[in-house]
């Protein structure tokens, strides 16, 4: 254990903050909330959204979770190259060497179609394999549609030591409480695994819930698939329910200077002083994640007071205007995402700045931002893409 303090001195002074304790507490808040026989995979793909996939599947281990979920194959090989054992779930889709990889490493198929189900099949012909079969159920992405069912069928009859081990489909409009579109994808699911069971083909498991629908309780069958409810995010587009944020981002003050009324700032001369300024120079930029559509568009928190982006957003610097917080000086915190003093930049916002939403915000915070985890006061870690 050492303090923040102690781990930051040779980086940067900007990075990303991750608590993990926030994290647990969201694991259990979940947990707490499931029917009794449904169980958590918690969705880490893309790196849990630019949290850390390793060190927030570290936290599953000894909480309640059943697997981990993640999108590529190498996010799952990461986990167990850390030493990550609890069962994963990887989405694919994947390829024939991919999908012999993952079966080498016990990486549990999610089978996104009959093609990839038929290279299973082959491979399942030397050995036994477990899989997670999804059904299109509207989105009209991965999983097969009825018209491929018999295929599925036809395959799966001809591998009996190809077993599935559960079936699930995902929603499209599940953060809108109000679209019936939800209630019709969970209807169509029932009907294809009918059509699945009269055709001699079942599975002990079923899955459908993302984090919008975990929360508002459309929870059924076995598992819940959540990824942004654990980070705190809220997952609705109304009627938000938001549990505790992990991530704040936060940098310094590098350089902050007098300007009088009229100065120009930054690239393309967007900004004009209108009075004798004090704009302080902050060492991030869009390079790290902080979009480029900010400039002149968002605020940061500095002695817990606002201060606006003034200029363009460049690849290394962001200018922001400190006129208002009579005390900033060189040196002082600034937060760019998460809560300063009584005040928060939440993720919500930015998204709502940025025209997207809050997951594309997390996943921009790109590599060059070091991440530091946090047990309560206490920095455990420190992930960075740069030798220390
Ligand atoms: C990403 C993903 C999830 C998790 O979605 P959240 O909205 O972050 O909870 C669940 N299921 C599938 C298939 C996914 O791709």
């Amino acid at each position: 254990m050492s303090s923040l303090r102690e781990l930051t001195r040779s980086i940067r002074p900007t990075w990303a903050e991750i608590d993990l304790r926030a994290f647990d507490a969201n694991v259990d808040a979940i947990v707490a909330r499931l029917p009794e026989r449904t169980r958590l995979i918690a969705m880490l793909k893309a790196d849990a959204y630019g949290h850390g996939a390793v060190e927030l599947a570290r936290r599953c281990v000894t909480r309640n979770v059943a697997m981990i979920g993640v999108a590529l194959l190498e996010e799952g090989l990461e986990l167990r190259r850390h030493g990550i054992t609890t069962p994963i779930l990887v989405l694919g889709p994947l390829n024939e060497p991919q999908v012999r990889t993952a079966i080498e490493q016990d990486i549990t198929m999610g089978v996104p179609g009959p093609e990839e189900l038929e290279i299973i099949a082959g491979v399942a012909k030397e050995r036994d394999v477990a899989i997670h079969l999804k059904i299109d159920s509207g989105m009209g992405r991965m999983g097969s549609v009825e018209t491929e069912l018999p295929r599925v069928v036809e395959i799966l009859r001809s591998a009996p030591r190809l077993r599935v081990d559960a079936f699930y489909t995902h929603f499209a409009n599940a953060s809108d409480s109000h679209d019936p579109f939800t209630d019709e994808q969970l209807a169509r699911f029932d009907t294809l695994v009918e059509t699945l069971r009269e055709a001699g083909i079942t599975a002990p498991h079923h899955h459908a819930a993302n984090s919008a629908a975990t929360l508002r309780g459309i929870t059924p069958r076995d598992f819940v698939r959540t990824g942004i409810a654990l980070l705190g995010s809220a997952p609705l587009d109304r009627e938000s329910t938001r549990l505790l944020p992990l991530l704040r981002w936060r940098t310094e003050i590098a350089r902050l200077k007098e300007l009088p009324p009229g100065h120009a700032i930054g690239y393309g001369t967007t900004f004009h002083t209108k009075r004798a300024s004090r704009i302080a120079t902050l060492p991030v930029g869009y390079a790290d994640g902080y979009d480029r559509h900010l400039s002149n568009h968002a605020d940061v928190l500095v002695r817990g007071k606002r201060a606006p982006v003034v200029g363009r957003v460049s690849m290394d610097l962001v200018t922001v205007d400190v006129t208002d917080i009579d005390d900033a000086a060189v040196g002082d915190e600034v937060v760019l995402l998460g809560r300063q003093g009584d005040d928060e930049i939440a993720v919500e916002e930015l998204a709502r700045k940025l025209d997207t939403i809050t997951y594309e915000v997390f996943c921009n915070v790109s590599a060059r931002v070091p991440r530091i985890y946090l047990d309560g006061a206490d920095a455990v870690s420190i992930r960075t893409r740069f030798d220390a």
